[in-house]
């Protein structure tokens, strides 16, 4: 079993990149990819780790894509770490969201709502402080129930506090990902907020137009119907069908590594097929 879709303290998960490959070990997990938000910081380590391990490492990274509706993300694996245009990129979108941070917290102070950066910093292990971090800060402090109504009543881009920030375009992502030596792949197309198939198929035709790879077909949120629609879409389209539990470790308690809600189970296979894509390109 593997796992494509992961994220360490280098971004907003709770488990160091050391951590998350000696979890992958005792799981018996065969591929992990590490897909931090916006940086590569935990892959030197964890490359380190997986060294002598059972475990194929793979290097990713998530990037979040400007898009008019819905989320866009879109995952790179196999990535360059010392790719210049890349680590252009992925400074400018750290910047960008340690800039809106303050201005979040700008905007719930004047909601009434009372919380400090330095409590939101807090919340956070890593370098990487997020929206995440923010909304665990309202749930310790019961101003929402839980994460979901963090984000949707304030911090989601329909929400009264939320910012905007520096993002790619998708052609942008996908570009930067294929200079960096990687396969470009949509992360949890459920986000996209495709009305049905025939929308979420012109959606995905238009990023396939633009180059892209594949698509995470297996996901924690996707029902059985969705899973389906989207391995039909990648038959058509010929992209490449991957999975991941999203893993984030205590911050999102329900999601295990490899399992996900307990459904999960992406054979090796999957990887072999994604390397084998690789090199076709090269
Ligand atoms: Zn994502
Ligand atoms: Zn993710």
């Amino acid at each position: 079993m593997i796992d494509l879709h992961t994220h360490t303290t280098a971004s907003d998960g709770s488990y160091s990149p050391t951590g998350l490959v000696e979890l992958a070990e005792q799981v018996a997990l065969e591929g992990l990819a590490i897909t931090d938000h916006d940086t590569l910081a935990g892959l030197a380590e964890a490359q380190q780790a997986a060294e002598g391990a059972n475990l194929e490492l793979v290097n990713g990274v998530e990037l979040a894509c400007k898009v008019p509706v819905g989320t866009l993300h879109i995952l790179g694996y196999f990535i360059e770490l010392d790719d210049r245009a890349l680590g252009d990129l992925l400074g400018r979108m750290v910047e960008s969201r340690r800039k809106r941070n303050p201005q979040i917290i700008a905007k719930l102070n004047e909601l009434g709502y009372e919380i400090t950066m330095a409590e939101v910093r807090a919340q956070a292990s890593g370098p990487i402080v997020s929206r995440l971090h923010i909304a665990l800060l309202m749930l310790d402090k019961g101003y929402v129930g839980n994460v979901h109504e963090a984000f949707g009543r304030f911090l989601g881009d329909e929400g009264s506090a939320y910012v905007q920030r520096t993002e790619p375009k998708p052609g942008e992502a996908i570009e930067l990902i294929h200079q960096a030596g990687g396969l470009a792949v949509v992360a949890h197309p459920v986000h996209l907020r495709a009305g049905d198939e025939q929308e979420l198929s012109k959606k995905l035709k238009e990023l396939a137009d633009l180059g892209l790879d594949g698509l995470e077909v297996w996901y924690p949120e996707h029902t059985a119907e969705l899973t389906e629609q989207l391995w039909r879409i990648c038959q058509r389209l010929d992209l490449a069908a991957v999975g991941g539990s999203d893993f984030h470790g205590a911050v999102k308690e329900h999601i295990k590594l490899g399992t996900g809600r307990g459904g999960l189970n992406i054979p090796l296979e999957i990887l072999e097929r994604l390397k084998k894509r690789l090199s076709r390109k090269s």
